[in-house]
């Protein structure tokens, strides 16, 4: 939907007077944002999953059933988004993101996405509620390690934690796999400490991501959305931004750094 120049200059002057005025300011990021960095979409036209078939819904029971077969399958053909993602690298609007965290007004980052950019860009407090597409993970003891760490080969499969001899999955969450608690419990804490959040990509229709709005609404916080059309959100922001995250959020840094020197 289109914005008018002077709609849009308030809507900017009136996000970085909420980050700036804020005392916890997080923020949530979806598809919409690695999209410009070149990753395609999961779902809608061109979408890995429209062009692929979607995954199975009890596609973590399947692991679980047989997790020798499913490493088998993944070293047998590489998906699709692991070699999208060697080619990605992250957009002005992630960059702006980090700056947005170290100078100390965002406290937090809870991304849907699997794609790494957000610490390839230098998030350091992220929260990647669907796992990171470039990590294992353990499913017994729940510690995370890169993918060179654990060597994965034909005849060792599935591959086994070095600390505690689990079994080892990639780090992103599969359908049918619960949200791992550890990820969760930080959004959860950060959305109630947090009195404004940032929602930028992503309609946040899927759970628990669409929670975590709600819940800072009800609590009273302010809500900034960034997207390139009207989303779910819209009527519950108090400020919309619409545009490409990449052109808006170093835009918004800006009036941001403007409004701490003044
Ligand atoms: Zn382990």
């Amino acid at each position: 939907m289109e914005q008018s120049g002077n709609g849009y200059l308030w809507a900017l002057d009136r996000a970085a007077d909420l980050l700036v005025s804020s005392r916890h300011p997080i923020a949530m990021t979806g598809a919409g944002v690695s999209v410009e960095s070149g990753i395609p979409p999961f779902r809608g036209p061109g979408g890995l999953w429209t062009r692929h078939g979607e995954p199975p819904m009890d596609g973590y029971q399947r692991f679980l059933a047989d997790p020798q077969g499913y490493w088998e399958e993944r070293l047998r053909a590489p998906s699709e988004i692991v070699q999208a993602l060697a080619q990605a690298r992250p957009n002005a609007g992630h960059y702006a993101m980090v700056e947005l965290e170290q100078i100390g007004i965002l406290h937090h980052l809870i991304t849907q996405n699997i794609d790494n950019l957000h610490r390839a860009a230098g998030q350091r407090k992220l929260a990647e509620i669907h796992g990171n597409a470039l990590l294992l993970r353990c499913i017994g003891c729940r510690q995370r390690f890169p993918r060179e760490a654990i060597a994965i080969t034909p005849d060792n499969l599935p591959p086994r934690c070095p600390s505690c001899a689990g079994i080892i999955k990639v780090d992103t969450v599969h359908f049918g796999e619960p949200i791992p608690p550890d990820v969760l419990e930080v959004c959860f804490r950060e959305t109630r400490q947090s009195d404004c959040m940032l929602v930028a990509g992503t309609s946040a229709l899927v759970y628990p991501a669409a929670s975590f709005p709600q819940m800072l609404k009800e609590g009273g916080g302010a809500l900034i959305e960034v997207n390139l059309y009207d989303t779910p959100l819209t009527p519950l922001a108090d400020c919309s931004l619409r545009g490409a995250f990449g052109d808006i959020l170093p835009t918004l840094v800006e009036q941001v750094r403007t409004k701490l020197t003044a």
